[in-house]
């Protein structure tokens, strides 16, 4: 059994006692495969390195299995690690290189042997044993330095930003090889990353960290439908998730609509029941849509016309299936619609969105919590 249990974890830097990692509180299951991400900065690596045993713990407890490692060293964590900066041994072979600390272990030949080539078969390097890791490409060596980590056979595997030296073709590949990884060892893997791509394809969990503290754990799904606040909006999603400021009112009949000083939206019920238990009438509030929930489709306004938002077009990116267009809709920010290629817009032209109110977010205006699912 691999899970891993945090318990309440702290740490703090230096004399200043500077908060790196704050009540990290989570269980990492058994076989999962986890991934911290956020800014960076925020504390991903401190609390990876604080499992590894590479960092003292300032407060609280780690669990690997059932046992308590704060005081245990490194090498007794049945963990293996693999970094960003891969060093490998320039003068010796692919093989050696994978073998090298199964030989400092003293296991015996003919098992280092099966070992080696058992993790050479699994990471299709099986032709490259006999070269030197500068007749190998990035991938190849990334691929070696993971061989090191799985000959191990641990319970853990702890990677820290592994693919951010490759280039972004590459990284795509390895980022699949790896996730085919986690499935055919079936080991519990904790994965450290500033990029949300990553965290979103790899993990089967997310935890989202700013500033030391834990802002979600989830699984992908619900990181990008249900974010915590605006701060989780905003950083997994590209473009990010737009935010309009406004204020709810009541209309004729029961209905709220949350206005700008530039239109009015209508909400609905679901949603509004949820802001009238919150007492948010009245209030101002930020509503969170993304930008593949924005139509310039006409027959999409025609049938929502209380959902219309105008606009002033910006710029346009193609991104070649999309084009990401930018409108000027009276707020400090412009609000960003994933739209089909087709779509060209003169500069200044105006230009009227529908947002599909199903699926605007509410936060609150101050803390930035999100108020309605
Ligand atoms: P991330 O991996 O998310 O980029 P880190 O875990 O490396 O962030 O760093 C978290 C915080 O702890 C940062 O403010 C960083 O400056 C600080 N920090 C990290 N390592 C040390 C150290 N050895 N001494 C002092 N402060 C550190």
């Amino acid at each position: 059994m691999a899970r891993i249990l945090m318990h309440h974890v702290y740490k703090r830097y230096g004399k200043e006692k500077q908060i790196a990692v704050k009540d990290f509180h989570l269980e990492i299951r058994d076989k999962e495969f986890l991934v911290f991400v956020g800014p960076s900065g925020c504390g991903k690596s401190t609390t990876l390195r604080m499992i590894a045993g590479l960092e003292d713990i300032t407060e609280g407890e780690i669990y690997i299995g059932d046992t308590l490692v704060n005081d245990l060293p490194p090498k007794d964590r049945d963990i293996a690690m693999v970094f960003q900066n891969y060093a490998l041994y320039p003068n010796m072979s692919v093989y050696e290189n994978i073998a090298f600390g199964l030989r400092l272990r003293k296991m015996p030949k003919h098992e280092i042997d099966l070992a080696v080539k058992r993790a050479a078969r699994v990471l299709e390097i099986e032709n490259y044993l006999t070269r030197k890791p500068k007749e190998l490409s990035g991938g190849q060596r990334q691929r070696v330095a993971l061989g090191r980590a799985i000959v191990r056979n641990p319970q853990v595997f702890l990677m820290d930003e592994p693919l951010s030296n490759l280039d972004a073709k590459l990284r795509v590949q390895m980022r699949a090889e790896i996730i085919r990884l986690h499935k055919q060892l079936g080991v519990t893997m904790v994965y450290v990353t500033h990029d949300q791509i990553e965290a979103m394809t790899m993990g089967d969990r997310i935890v989202v960290m700013r500033d030391g503290i834990i802002q979600q754990v989830d699984t992908p799904e619900m990181i990008y439908t249900q974010p915590a606040n605006t701060f989780v909006a905003s950083f997994i999603g590209s473009p990010p998730m737009n935010f309009i400021s406004g204020r709810l009112h009541e209309g004729h009949g029961g209905t709220i609509a949350f206005h700008t000083s530039r239109f009015a939206l209508e909400i609905p019920d679901g949603k509004k029941h949820q802001l009238i238990t919150h007492k948010l009438i009245g209030k101002v509030v930020t509503l969170g849509i993304r930008p593949e929930n924005v139509s310039l489709d006409e027959i999409v306004f025609q049938a929502f016309p209380r959902a219309v938002i105008p606009g002033v077009h910006n710029i346009s990116e193609l991104m070649g299936a999309d084009r990401f267009v930018h409108l000027d809709i009276g707020q400090e920010r412009m609000l960003i619609v994933r739209a089909n290629p087709r779509y060209h817009f003169a500069e200044e032209a105006k230009v009227s969105v529908a947002a599909d109110m199903s699926k605007a977010l509410f936060f609150h205006a101050d803390t930035g919590e999100r108020i309605t699912d």
